[in-house]
């Protein structure tokens, strides 16, 4: 059964005006974000978000890159951008976050298959100390514990307790997150067993990668959202996953990732900082696409999951989906 959306998706790309909406943004450069790739798992609420594609979905992705796109390291084409040069037409670069396991289990064989590059943006207490993130804590604890027995209302509560956590300060959040695992009677501290798909990458798996032309990148120490930390504590974060990481990776990403990336996680005193700390740009997870006149600091991403069948796909790069966002949220709040 087709929803409303996916109909409207569908007509945008029948109609040709998705093409269209893509044509017109031909020299920009589209950044697209994945977080992993992991097979389908009946695992109660586990990845009900999507932000895992199966093999199969990812797959469908890099064909349509390879046909539409000239696929850039994203070192190459934001230096490109940065030094107001021309983009190849149809500029895309692949990136992934946070630095999950399953980037390497699944999604590099694929990348060498296409012979596709991506840049991988590390946690670094994840990958380099095994701490798990927050909201894998989250989704555990829930998932797995004794608050809520139907997949319906882990699901329910993951969303409900996600979006609080998100709004609270750094150490409240984690505070309270202590505290519902605590409810919970479940915590997430290592990857064994059900765990182990939470698990990070190894320096071998990132050794490997890199040999094989994939770029590492800073995506902080502990993943906070920066815009609710002091300034010395994003220094530490920004600079600290910067230096430790290409400790272990050698030369690293000259662009950073915030972490959550949305408007008002990072403000003008992050994106100094990170300018300070030697980076020549920064990746948000606000959708959109980037030219000579956007702040480098800010570039735009669009963030893809599961969902992001065909058609939604070719509608999300062309700009149409996040236009209509914008449209419906604009007259939903006049409602
Ligand atoms: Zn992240």
């Amino acid at each position: 059964m087709f929803s409303m959306k996916q109909i409207l998706w569908h007509m945008l790309v029948w109609s040709g005006l998705a093409a269209l909406a893509r044509r017109r943004a031909r020299d920009q450069l589209t950044i697209v974000l994945y977080h992993g790739v992991d097979e389908k798992r009946d695992m109660g609420s586990y990845n009900y978000r999507g932000k895992f594609l199966t093999p199969e979905r990812f797959e469908e992705h890099l064909r349509y890159y390879k046909r539409h796109y000239s696929v850039l390291p994203l070192d190459k084409a934001v230096a490109l951008l940065v030094a107001g040069k021309n983009l190849p037409p149809y500029t895309l670069c692949i990136t992934f976050d946070d630095g999950y396991a399953n980037n390497y289990t699944y999604a590099f064989p694929l990348l060498r298959q296409y012979d596709l590059p991506a840049t991988f943006f590390l946690t670094s207490d994840f990958v380099l100390r095994n701490v798990p993130l927050w909201v894998d804590r989250l989704e555990y604890s829930i998932n797995m514990g004794t608050c809520c027995s139907a997949v319906h209302e882990k699901v329910r509560e993951d969303d409900r307790e996600r979006a609080r956590l998100k709004r609270l300060p750094h150490d409240e959040r984690m505070r309270e997150l202590e505290a519902l695992e605590e409810r919970c009677g479940i915590r997430l501290d290592s990857f064994e067993g059900d765990a182990s798909v939470y698990a990070p990458l190894t320096r071998e798996q990132i050794g490997e990668m890199r040999a094989s032309g994939m770029m590492m990148g800073a995506h902080t120490e502990s993943h906070p959202i920066l815009g609710g930390v002091d300034p010395k504590t994003a220094e530490r974060e920004i600079l600290g996953s910067k230096e430790k990481l290409a400790a272990t990776c050698g030369t690293i990403s000259s662009v950073f990732a915030y972490p959550n990336g949305q408007p008002g996680d990072q403000d003008e005193t992050i994106a100094k900082i990170v300018k300070q700390s030697g980076f020549i740009a920064a990746v948000t997870t606000v959708p959109g696409f980037n030219a000579a006149e956007t702040d480098p600091y800010m570039l735009n991403r669009m963030s893809l999951d599961q969902d992001d069948d065909h058609a939604r796909l070719v509608v999300s790069l062309s700009g149409f989906r996040h236009q209509l966002h914008t449209v419906f949220n604009h007259y939903a709040k006049r409602d």
